[in-house]
Parts: C-alpha cells; structure tokens; sequence
C-alpha cells in the first residue's frame, strides 16, 4: 500500500518537472537542494546497509580471502619451534586418524616470545600446511569501554571463521589472535569495568565448543609475549594446551633468515651474511628483514645495483639504533666522543680478540657514537666473563678521564650496564660476599657494586695506559673516517704494537 502511495507520488512529481521546462521555468535554483537530498539518501543507505551489523572486515586483518602463501620454509631458525608447532597440527592433518585413537582434538595453541619473531609467519604457515581457511586478530581490537562489545566481537571471529571455511570448502580453520595477553588477562585484575571478564569468558566458552563434531574444526592460536599475565584459565588442558616458545634467533638462525631475506636481492660478491648474522645479536627475524630493505635502499640511494657489505653495515647501525642525526659536536664533544669509543673498543679486543666489529662516532638517535661487538650465542657467563664485560663498560670513560682529567656524562649508560652485571655477579654468588640471600641490605649491595666497578676501572687504566700510542693512531683515524671496520681497527693496533 505504501509502496504504491510512493510511486504515486514520484510519477506525479516527474509529471509537475517535464511540465515545468515545457513552460519555460528555470529549475537551476532547485538543482543544489536536491543534489544534497540525493547524497544524504545515499548517505542513509550506506549506513542503513552496514550499521546494524558488525563489520568483520574491520576486526579480521583482511588477510580472510585465502590461505596465506606463507609456508614453514619461509620461516628461519626456530627449528625446535616449528618442530613443535608440526607436532601440535598432526590433528588436524591428520583428523581421521587422530579420531580413530581417540585422541582429543588440541583446541589452541599458544606462541610466546618477543615481536617480530615470526609468529604471525608460523599462524600463516600453519593455515597453509593444514589446509586450513584463516582469520586475524588483535587482542587490543577486542577491549572497548562497552560492556559485551568484546564478547560479541568473539564470537563473531568464530563465526567468520567457520563460515570462511565453508565458502572456501575446507573442513578446519585457523583464528589468529596476536597480542592475546590484552583480550584474556588475569580475571578479577581489571576492576574498573567487567569488559576484560566478558570477553575472555566468550573466548573460554568459543573454544570449549570447538568440538570435533562440528563441520568446521577449529585451532586457536594465540602469540603473546607475556604468558605470565594471562588467565590461568586460558593455559588449562582443553584450551591453549600446547605451547611453543618463539624465541629470538641464534647465530645460525639469523643466518637462516638472511639468506631467505636476501634471495630476492642482489647481492655483491665481498657479501658475507656469516659476518652480518655475527654481528647481530638480539636481532629479531623482522630487524634482519629490515635490515636488507635498508641495504638495498643504501644501494639505489648511491645508483649501484648490488648490495655491499658496506651498505650491510649501515643498515645494521640504522636498524639498531636509528636514522644518523644532524646534531653538531663541538671539536671537543667530537674529540672526546671519539676517544671514548676507542677506549670501549681497545678493551673489548683486549679481552676477547677479533670481538670489535665497528667503531663509529656518526651519531644516531641518542648516541653519540659506538662500537659493534660481534657475540657468539651464550647462555652462561663464568666471573671472568662478567668482569670482562664490566671493563670493556668502564673503559669510555676512564679514557676520557686519562685523556681530559675528567670523566662526563656520556658514560651514564654504560655505568648502568656495568651495575647490572655487578649486581648479577652479587646475586649469583659470584661477588667477594659468596652466597648472599635475596633481600641483601640495600648499603651492602651498593658498596659490593661500588667496589667490583673500582677494581676494574683500576685495571682498564694499567691496560689502556700500555697503548697510548695505538690509541693516539686509531683516534686520529677514527676523527678523519668518522666509522671504521673491525678489521682495520685491529690492524692499527696490531701494527703499533709490534714497532
Ligand atoms: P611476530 O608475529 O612474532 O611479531 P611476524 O611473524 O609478524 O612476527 O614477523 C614480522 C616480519 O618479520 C615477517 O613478515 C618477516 O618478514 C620477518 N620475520 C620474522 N621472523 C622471521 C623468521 N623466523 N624467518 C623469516 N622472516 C621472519
């Protein structure tokens, strides 16, 4: 009826309009109302189309549309991982058989450790390896200020997901929640709203009904890199059973990735990825990927259409500690920056030979200048390691003090690296106190620190003051090229040393 009143009226209108030109009437001036009446129409109908409903587009990455080109051989290093995360995806490989052993079907699977290790890769390389549709999220695009928004956005991740897997017909899907820490912390914590609570108790109860019965299997895989902030509720069998920890790489590891990284990009022939992946201990998986895109960009900024190691090298000092900055040293600031850094490297090669990969005084971010150090994997540091580590900390600013009679505050850094080593040695016993208990008094421990960091600065003077003349050399050198390799650094102070 209302439909008809409508046409009725539309028709009637057109008929006035036609009438209207015929007659000569001029219709410019109804022209601009009615061009803003459209957009609003449309405006509505946009919003009308979309409001109601939850836009799954903006919660899932987007990446939902088809399974992931990542595989298992993209991802470097993380051996024991990926050995571990295969293990746990058996099931759902291989559901008839894990049915016909009756074994419970792994409801979650939680990754830990630090960013940019690739646990988005393996989430990837897992929908890939099983055949299974994907869907992404962030725990952080779960927790609103509105009580059950965070809930209702669970369950529709679930419901994307299953209904993802029957479009593409696949029978399992995978539900990436990245940052899970935020959606399923400690209940009861946040007691300025229930939001948190709602929310996990969805995710709890999405996943118990995750049973092998439905059509769609599916696998939550949850990364985080606090697993001790969430619910122990969570962590129960039946929910994130398995875990795998991500760690970051090792020497061999950061190898691995670089060479996948580089495969795509030319490299020149004095490229030694072995001497990159020495030289960057504590990189993740995404800084070495960055690292490459940064050394070619080196390389097309300079027109050469290979990369060097010199371009190498750049890269991994931008990577680590930023963009070159503009800032303008005095002659004296530059002279002093530049004997401390030696002071640090002329240690650091007295202690452990071949150790010093670079020493700059380009200034980046926050510092100054600095040196490299290349560092084998280890996981365990006797005393004389830790004492080592200490001197090659002091040795800045005891060269200043040697070469200007005053220390400065440029060492400030590198004293409370030097702390914290004494302050491990102390609690791991390895302090002239012996076994010390946990709650050692405050004034002990200091004047212990105090009197391990003296020791040693003692000892960097007598060894610094036995190469004055190399660390005039190498100064003098370092003030003209502004950077320099570890292998010319050792060369000067060989050289000196043998006249
Ligand atoms: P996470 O999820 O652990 O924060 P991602 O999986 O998102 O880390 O990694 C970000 C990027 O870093 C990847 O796209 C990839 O380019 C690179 N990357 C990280 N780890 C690895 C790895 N183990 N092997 C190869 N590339 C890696």
């Amino acid at each position: 009826m209302g439909k008809w009143v409508k046409e009725i009226a539309l028709g009637g209108a057109l008929a006035l309009l036609v009438l209207a030109v015929i007659l000569g009437f001029d219709l410019t001036v109804f022209l601009f109302p009615l061009s803003i009446a459209a957009l609003g129409a449309m405006v509505v109908s946009s919003r009308g189309g979309l409001g109601p409903r939850f836009s799954t587009a903006s919660l899932a990455t987007g990446e939902s549309s088809a399974v992931p080109a990542v595989t298992f051989s993209d991802i470097g290093g993380q051996e024991t991982a990926k050995r571990e995360f295969l293990e746990a995806l058996t099931f759902l490989k291989d559901s008839v058989r894990t049915r016909q052993l009756g074994i419970r079907p792994l409801k979650g699977v939680l990754l830990v450790g630090p960013p940019g290790t690739g646990k988005t890769l393996m989430a990837k390389a897992a929908a890939n390896y099983t055949g299974s549709a994907f869907v992404a999220a962030s725990g952080s695009q779960f927790v609103q200020m509105y009580a059950g928004v965070g809930a209702g956005r669970v369950r529709q991740l679930f419901k994307q997901a299953r209904a993802l897997a029957e479009r593409q017909s696949k029978t399992s899907a995978i539900v990436f929640i990245d940052e899970i820490e935020v959606l399923g912390p400690k209940r009861g914590k946040n007691t300025s709203h229930m939001e948190y609570d709602q929310t996990l108790n969805e995710l709890l109860t999405q996943m118990d009904g995750v049973e092998s019965e439905h059509k769609v299997q599916v696998l939550v895989v949850g990364a985080t890199n606090r697993a001790d902030l969430l619910d122990p509720a969570l962590l129960r069998p039946g929910r994130f059973d398995r875990i795998v920890q991500v760690d970051l790489p090792d020497k061999a590891g950061r190898l691995h990735i670089l060479k996948i990284h580089a495969a795509s990009k030319p490299l020149a022939d004095d490229v030694s990825l072995e001497t990159v992946a020495a030289e960057t201990h504590g990189f993740s998986g995404a800084h070495l990927e960055s690292l490459l895109n940064e050394a070619a960009i080196c390389a097309l900024r300079d027109g050469r259409s290979e990369i060097n190691q010199s371009d190498l090298r750049d890269a991994t000092e931008k990577v680590m500690l930023g963009e070159r900055s503009s800032r303008t040293l005095s002659k004296e600031e530059r002279q002093r920056v530049a004997y401390h850094e030696v002071g640090h490297a002329v240690i650091s090669e007295l202690v452990r030979p071949g150790s010093v990969a670079s020493i700059t005084i380009v200034s980046r971010n926050r510092a100054l200048g600095f040196i490299r150090q290349s560092q084998d994997d280890q996981y365990l540091y006797t005393k004389d390691q830790l004492l080592q580590a200490i001197q090659v900390y002091v040795a800045g600013a005891v060269m200043e003090e040697m070469v200007f009679g005053q220390r400065s505050t440029g060492a400030a850094n590198d004293i409370e690296q030097a702390v914290d080593l004494a302050k491990r040695m102390v609690f791991s016993g390895l302090s002239p106190l012996g076994i010390v208990s946990p709650d050692l008094p405050a004034a002990g421990l200091s004047t212990t620190i105090a009197q391990i960091i003296k020791e040693q600065e003692e000892a960097v003077e007598v060894r610094l003051t036995g190469r004055k003349q190399e660390i005039e050399a190498i100064t003098r050198r370092l003030l003209e090229e502004e950077s320099m390799g570890g292998e010319d650094f050792r060369a000067l102070l060989q050289r000196k040393r043998v006249s």
